[in-house]
């Protein structure tokens, strides 16, 4: 059994990123543990307020714990940084919670946001997830995966950074349909065109299946990358779930 956390900025993203993956791996009996880091919502306002916000937060909360339940993931921890202005944090109060949650749960393989997406919570939690994840002598960790959000990762221009280039699929056909119910969970946050279409789609640079399957694509990167057999080591264990190219 893997141990498994998904860190991601808003309510919504976890499943849009990586919704299939969550359910795959809870399906092959894997732990899987969801932190969501900023609240979403607030940053329809001018001056964030949350007060004047909490019908909308506490929606999003319980669409947050439907989606976890219908994934079947272990556990789901909402934390309340500002919605889209994480740039206004010190990377390292970011970092602090997310370094809690791998004391906690200490697990082997992580999914959080690609460094290249135009949401600067994205960008800054992929920041503090790399740091977090960092190859401390005691760590864990032995893969980080990076998800794209459609609507968002490929919003950014070109030459602005670095662009989302997958090189790991996984296969979600058989519980794409679990994804799409979690994704429905998100209804008020959900609109139909284009983040819910595309969620159904293969993306357009993902590598086809001999069966032509939907898959999720991930750029990745190994937190052994020094040591060939140590990476080597850390791609067999998901390779039940995944195909590299
Ligand atoms: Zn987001």
């Amino acid at each position: 059994m893997n141990t498994v956390l998904v860190i991601a900025a808003h309510p919504d993203d976890e499943v849009l990123g990586c919704g299939g993956a969550i359910a795959r791996h809870s399906h092959q009996g894997d732990a899987v543990h969801v932190l969501i880091l900023a609240e979403g919502v607030t940053s329809r306002d001018g001056q964030r307020d949350r007060t004047q916000r909490t019908p909308e937060l506490s929606a999003l909360a319980t669409a947050a714990e439907a989606a976890h339940r219908i994934l079947g993931s272990q556990s789901l921890t909402l934390q309340d940084f500002p919605d889209n202005r994480m740039d206004s944090c010190a990377l390292l109060d970011i970092v602090k919670p997310i370094e809690r949650a791998i004391a906690t749960h200490n697990p082997t393989l992580i999914y959080t946001h690609h460094s290249g997406d135009l949401n600067i919570d994205h960008r800054r939690i992929h920041e503090a997830v790399v740091t977090a994840a960092r190859p401390l002598p005691d760590s864990g960790v032995q893969t980080l995966l990076f998800f794209e959000v459609p609507s968002s990762t490929e919003w950014q221009v070109p030459g602005a950074s670095s662009p989302f280039v997958p090189n790991w699929f996984i296969d979600i056909a058989a519980i794409l349909e679990q994804k799409l119910a979690a994704l429905d969970a998100y209804a008020s946050e959900m609109s139909p065109f284009p983040i819910r279409d595309r969620a159904k789609q293969s993306q357009p640079f993902a590598e086809p299946a001999p069966e032509c399957r939907p898959q999720r694509p991930f750029a990745w990167v190994d937190t052994d990358f020094f040591s060939p057999s140590a990476a080597q080591s850390s791609r067999i264990s998901t390779q039940n779930i995944s195909t590299q190219r």
